[in-house]
């Protein structure tokens, strides 16, 4: 049984799903909500940011990009009811951070143990890309969440955008890096600076790009969670 919700999560929450900060996120991922894709014509869509999801005492934390626009956009949970949510959930699964293996809607039993899911940028952007301005704008809900998760000791980035994201909200939220400064390789992993022992581990985002090209393979994506698990199961 989980833990009732502290107010301060709550409060995030309901900020996060209230923001219209950016105007051309704000129209696309109403105009994706309005117009919907055929195969999801009779679902309603979520339409809104998406918060971050997963266990609040978690020690693992997740970043990536940005919702889909017919994936988190439509079902309201970070990286549910797409391809990359089906490779992320599944790997989450195998390394024992979550009861199931597929992520389809809000009420699918899904529960997450010991990792909390997030993005750079709560909305669906067009072409995938949120700009620069609008992640700066959006950092302050990252920044906020990585507060709150006070037991992390693990971190796993998706993506190149999601890195250099994370790593702004991190000197924020917890003070500077330690050098070198972490670059993009996929596997790669840190030692990060501020408060904390904290482990960042680099991966490629499981967007249909990576995966359709082979780029990122299953066995690359559940290898990089497999070591994050390993990690926390040693004492810290
Ligand atoms: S991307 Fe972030 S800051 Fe911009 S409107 Fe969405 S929630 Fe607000």
């Amino acid at each position: 049984v989980s833990p009732p919700e502290t107010p301060s999560w709550r409060d995030l929450e309901r900020r996060i799903v209230a923001c219209r900060r950016c105007p051309r996120l704000v129209a696309h991922r109403e105009r994706i909500a309005r117009e919907k894709r055929r195969a999801f014509r009779d679902s309603p869509y979520w339409g809104r940011p998406v918060a971050g999801f997963g266990d609040h005492r978690a020690e693992l934390l997740i970043v990536g990009l940005a919702p889909a626009a017919h994936g988190a956009n439509r079902t309201g949970r970070m990286f549910t009811g797409d391809r990359s949510g089906e490779w992320l959930y599944d790997a989450l699964y195998v390394a024992g951070f979550a009861n199931r293996l597929d992520s389809t809607n809000r009420g699918d039993g899904l529960v997450l143990r010991n990792a909390f899911v997030s993005a750079i940028a709560r909305c669906a952007p067009p072409d995938n890309r949120p700009a620069p301005d609008e992640i700066e704008r959006c950092r302050p809900f990252l920044v906020a969440e990585i507060e709150s998760l006070t037991r992390l000791r693990a971190v796993v980035v998706l993506g190149r955008m999601a890195l250099d994201g994370f790593l702004a909200a991190w000197t924020e939220a917890r003070g500077p890096l330690n050098p070198p400064r972490p670059r993009f390789r996929h596997g790669a992993s840190f030692a990060l600076g501020g408060r904390g022992a904290v482990t960042l581990f680099i991966s490629y985002h499981p967007s249909q790009q990576n995966t359709f090209t082979g780029r990122l393979t299953r066995r690359m994506l559940r290898g990089v969670f497999r070591r994050a698990a390993t990690l926390l199961a040693q004492q810290p």
